[in-house]
């Protein structure tokens, strides 16, 4: 320490980085944020729809129980818009086209109702504090969801339904994570019929003029203490404090920075990049850890002409690249925002795709769903697959294993180093408000102090 002062270095500017330095700087820390790309925000990114409408090309929908993100929306002086499901759904079910009241996919009632009722006992018996020792902890975290599927689902409507609905939720391929991290997601973020509601549920609002200005006015507030464009490649630690240290650039030059505490606020994958000396005890990721896979497109129009037909934009379909389409205009109907999301195992094949295809796929698609529109005038893909400071989007997915290995250790300090960021967070792991409760955790244990031995370098080399 100098003097009194704290000295803190935060490895990443998105939400959970920005929400921790912004309650360290209040604690009266001395704080530098480095973030590696040339922007805030991480996972929340706003990106031009039309000529005036800006979208959510990362995060964008919140409801009732994000208690902390809505008081930070109030703090910054943000407005929500409503997400407001006006008219019918189009279903686009094997080949078939239909237009419903119903926000579900005509598939067999019952054997969905079935679904439900397994995966509400899947999820019941997690424990949302310690999915780890969860009673069958062991068991649901050596099978795969796709596995549980096949073992235990039989009817062939709920097992179309089956990835449709994880592809929406957590953007997984079911063969990507363990049912113990399916089970504690879904109760993480407050249940199934709250994740999967918009009225009253995680999808009830979204921010006015996009998520990612929530960043940008904690961003605002920080000022001068963040870095951009300065990835952090080690973090090297001692007795008397920490150095880190960023890339080279292209000169070949360094930069470095001394702490008396680190907060590592990025994806596990991308910890996991760190060069930590000492080593780490414990990992942050595994081989059997995923990305979450997600595309989003937007569609620009004019206004929101499909709602002329009396259809909400909300659709489903059971074939790609488009499996949901949701209503993302502006609340003043200033323009017409048709946001496509492609998901799980589809997201991998459509982010390979050149630019071209993937317009010319994402059109034909939006046409099949809903014939009346005409062509929009604007076209943007948002491609998180590629994006190699966030490796999982909406979120890290855990493999079978993970919870077991990863989880007991998750917000346990190394030393100096601490952690954050939505995965780290037990409550809405993945969401940004996850996100912002890590960053109140860590910035809480650095103001009083929770000590952890520091690793003695001999011990803990890898
Ligand atoms: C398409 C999509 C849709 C989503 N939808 C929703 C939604 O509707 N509702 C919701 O609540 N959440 C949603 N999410 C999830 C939400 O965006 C995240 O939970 C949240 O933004 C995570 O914040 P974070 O600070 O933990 O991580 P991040 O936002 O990933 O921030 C980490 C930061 O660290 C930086 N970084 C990485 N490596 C380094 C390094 N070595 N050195 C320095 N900096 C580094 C990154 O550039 C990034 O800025 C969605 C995400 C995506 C992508």
């Amino acid at each position: 320490m100098r003097g009194d002062t704290m000295r803190v270095v935060i490895v990443g500017a998105g939400l959970a980085g920005l929400t921790a330095a912004v309650e360290l700087v209040a604690a009266g820390a001395e704080v530098t944020v480095l973030e590696a790309r040339d922007r805030v925000g991480g996972r929340m990114h706003g990106i031009s729809a039309t000529a005036t409408a800006v979208a959510d090309g990362g995060a964008a929908y919140l409801g009732v129980r994000h208690t902390a993100l809505l008081e930070q929306v109030e703090e910054y002086g943000l407005h929500l818009a409503s997400t407001g499901m006006v008219g019918d759904s189009t279903f686009l079910v094997s080949d078939r086209r239909t237009t419903t009241a119903s926000r579900v996919p005509p598939l067999d009632a019952v054997a969905l109702g079935d679904l439900f009722d397994r995966l509400e006992d899947l999820v019941a018996s997690v424990r949302p504090d310690a999915p780890w020792s969860s009673p069958q902890a062991e068991r649901l975290d050596r099978v795969t969801a796709a596995r549980w599927l096949a073992d235990e689902v039989t009817h062939p409507d709920a097992r179309t339904f089956f990835p449709l609905f994880l592809g929406e939720m957590m953007a997984a391929d079911p063969a990507a994570i363990s049912v113990l991290h399916m089970a504690f997601y879904l109760r993480s973020g407050g249940g199934i019929r709250y994740l999967n509601a918009f009225e009253g549920g995680a999808q009830q609002w979204r921010i006015d003029g996009g998520a990612h200005l929530l960043c940008e006015a904690l961003g605002d507030r920080l000022g001068d203490r963040i870095r951009l464009s300065s990835p952090v490649a080690a973090i090297e630690q001692g007795d008397d404090g920490v150095l880190v240290r960023c890339v080279a650039d292209e000169d070949g030059r360094s930069s470095e920075y001394r702490a008396d505490r680190v907060v590592v606020a990025v994806p596990p994958l991308l910890a996991e990049r760190i060069d930590f000396l000492p080593g780490l005890r414990t990992p942050r990721a595994t081989a059997a850890t995923g990305r979450g896979c997600a595309v989003k497109v937007h569609l620009g129009y004019p206004d929101p002409v499909w709602r002329q037909s009396g259809l909400s934009g909300w659709s489903v379909s059971t074939d790609g690249p488009l499996l949901s389409t949701v209503d993302d205009s502006p609340p003043d109907g200033s323009a017409g925002v048709l946001t496509g999301f492609v998901t799980g195992a589809e997201a991998i094949a459509y982010s390979a795709l050149p630019g071209d295809r993937q317009k010319e796929a994402a059109l034909a698609h939006t046409h099949r769903l809903f014939p009346q529109l005409p062509p929009p005038t604007h076209f943007a893909v948002t491609d998180w697959l590629r994006e190699k400071y966030s490796r999982g989007c909406y979120a890290a997915l855990f493999g079978p294993g993970d919870w077991l290995q990863l989880g007991p250790t998750l917000t346990e300090p190394h030393g100096r180093v601490h952690w954050a960021g939505t995965e780290t967070s037990l409550e809405f792991f993945g969401l940004m408000e996850g996100a912002i409760r890590s960053g109140r955790r860590v910035a809480t244990e650095l103001i009083h102090g929770a000590e952890s031995a520091i690793p003695s370098r001999k011990v803990l080399s890898r």
